[in-house]
């Protein structure tokens, strides 16, 4: 069969592409990945020995406000009423997350109204300069230094093991505060989990297509024989991998951090009573634990039933990356971005290449930010293809 278009990469990036380019323009789309499934990073699959969903790079919720993608998304699956919320360990104690009014009252054991809340932190926020450069001054001037030494410093520094003072203060501003006792992890208008799991959604958006897309695993860009033919033949190419390792790394390695899932199967039904919980201090070194059952209470039978005895949780650990690891957080320092914009300039004068995704754009998408950037390549590449 010969293709039109070659998609490197199943994510969400490249899938989402690939199933406009077929039924929107009629194109015959070969989609390769390297790894021996579809989905990029949001895959998921149910543990063999309790039948329980895992998430296998990281849990991922999806949440939106984008009305384009919660319609384009609903088209291949069903969401469930999954609303995130998360908690947090410090010093021994447990805290709701985000820092909202309860969170607050808490710490400071106290009985703050809203108002008297705000007042407060505005006080302990007065150090932060007015225009915050960098995650630490962004968290102060938000919540204050006691709330950001207790809740953001270690876990940050955990996480990111890059000063405070070197990260971009977008980091932190995914993060609601809230002055009132709402602890929804999220703000938007639309929130769920697939109901029949993350690889039926993705499954569907290909046999959505008929046969006009190929699905080809383990299959590496770089040295798999047909596709350097299908280079060699400069078909169109959206390229969803790395965008320094598609230039050898001439200019250096963009920084990443990586992660060391550690998944167990527990005989206890339930291990921690909530989704996930977060650890605040340097210690434990891990910076959360997932339990894979609280994100379904709709799936009632098996070892979702309650009294099943099994529950299967991950302690997820942040590491430096190194070639070879899973590139997962771009840490995007000032560097980072100056290496990037070499980068960009000789992806900008290529012919029959698109970069796009987290990995083509160095970038930190949500889900829904991945499927409305790929929305949005699709119209402005879609009358020239
Ligand atoms: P990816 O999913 O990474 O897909 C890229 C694919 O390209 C990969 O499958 C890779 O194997 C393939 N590839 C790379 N190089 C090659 C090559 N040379 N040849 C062939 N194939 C190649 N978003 C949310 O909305 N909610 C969440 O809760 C959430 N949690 C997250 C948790 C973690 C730990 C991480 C890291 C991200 C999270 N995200 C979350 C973001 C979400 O994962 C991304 O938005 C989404 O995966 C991006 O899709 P993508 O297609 O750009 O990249
Ligand atoms: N963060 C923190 N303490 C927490 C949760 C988050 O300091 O308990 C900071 C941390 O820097 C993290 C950022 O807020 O990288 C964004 O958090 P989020 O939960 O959105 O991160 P993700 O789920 O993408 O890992």
């Amino acid at each position: 069969m010969e293709y039109d278009v070659l998609i490197v990469g199943a994510g969400l990036f490249g899938l989402t592409m690939a199933e406009r380019l077929a039924n929107e323009c009629d194109k015959k789309v070969l989609v390769i990945d390297k790894r021996n499934h579809i989905g990029g990073n949001c895959y998921s699959e149910f543990d063999s020995e309790t039948g329980i969903e895992c998430h296998k790079y990281g849990a991922h919720l999806f949440h939106t406000s984008l009305e384009n993608v919660w319609e384009y998304v609903n088209q291949f699956t069903k969401f469930t009423n999954y609303i995130h919320k998360v908690y947090t360990t410090h010093d021994g104690i447990v805290y709701p997350l985000p820092i909202n009014l309860g969170t607050i009252n808490q710490f400071f054991q106290a009985a703050y109204t809203p108002d008297e809340a705000k007042v407060k932190i505005a006080g302990q926020a007065a150090s932060a300069p007015e225009n915050p450069q960098n995650l630490a001054e962004q968290g102060i001037s938000l919540i204050g230094k006691p709330l950001f030494d207790a809740f953001i410093k270690n876990y940050t520094a955990k996480q990111w093991q890059t000063p405070a003072e070197e990260l971009s203060p977008d980091i932190i501003k995914r993060l609601p505060v809230r002055y009132n006792y709402d602890n929804r992890y999220f703000n938007d208008t639309h929130e769920g989990l697939p109901v029949d799991g993350y690889e039926a959604w993705f499954q569907n958006m290909i046999d959505s297509c008929g046969d006009k897309i190929v699905v080809r695993l383990e299959t590496d860009y770089f040295t798999d024989s047909e596709i350097q033919r299908l280079r060699d033949a400069g078909i169109l190419t959206i390229y969803t991998g790395p965008i320094d390792r598609f230039y050898d790394y001439q200019f250096g390695e963009l920084k990443w951090r990586s992660l060391d899932l550690g998944k167990e199967v527990l005989d206890v039904d339930d291990f921690q009573g909530c989704p996930v919980m977060n650890y605040a201090d340097l210690e434990p070194k891990y910076t959360r634990i997932h339990e894979f059952k609280h994100f379904h209470p709709e799936r009632t039978t098996g070892c979702y039933a309650p009294g099943s005895g099994k529950t299967v949780i991950v302690r997820e650990y942040s590491k430096t990356w190194h070639l070879g690891d899973e590139p997962y957080y771009p840490v995007n320092t000032a560097e980072d971005r100056a290496v990037l914009s070499k980068y960009q300039d000789l992806a900008a004068s290529e012919q029959n290449i698109i970069f796009g995704g987290r990995l083509g754009e160095y970038a930190y998408y949500d889900m829904d930010k991945t499927i409305a950037a790929a929305l949005a390549k699709f119209d402005e590449i879609k009358n020239r293809v």
